[in-house]
């Protein structure tokens, strides 16, 4: 799962969570939430920084620009237990195919796979080599 280790390695790169969707202040975005903070007003060790502005001085193709933004925050809110979930959905993955098939001759011997298997397995090779870009 290539994708799931890249993750891992994006995730750990970032700037710690949680963050925040909040209001730009500033240009043409001014008043709107197209901006992501993380940090807290309350520390003052670590306070709010930004960390994704949304076009603050021009106007882009930015239609969605609050969505998206809301995309990206709810995004790395989720992401640990997601990537938790693909690796776990690996290892019962591969749990069901032991299940269904004795050895790889009989795997490839042509029997139908359970739904469930294949259903798990398609979604995992989705996460396998192509990270998309
Ligand atoms: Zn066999």
């Amino acid at each position: 799962m290539e994708t799931v280790e890249r993750l891992h390695g994006l995730l750990e790169a970032a700037t710690p969570g949680p963050w925040v969707q909040t209001q730009e202040i500033d240009g043409v975005f001014s008043g709107r939430q197209t901006v992501i903070k993380a940090g807290s007003d309350d520390s003052p060790a670590f306070p709010y920084r930004r960390v994704v502005t949304v076009g603050q001085t021009r106007q882009h193709f930015h239609i969605k620009a609050e969505d998206n933004v809301a995309l990206i925050a709810a995004m790395h809110a989720a992401l640990p237990a997601l990537l938790d979930i693909a690796e776990a959905a690996k290892v019962y993955a591969d749990e069901l195919w032991a299940e269904e098939y004795c050895c790889r001759e009989c795997a490839d011997a042509g029997k139908e796979p359970s739904r469930e298997y294949a259903a798990l397995r398609d979604a995992l090779s989705r996460l396998e080599g192509d990270d998309g870009e």
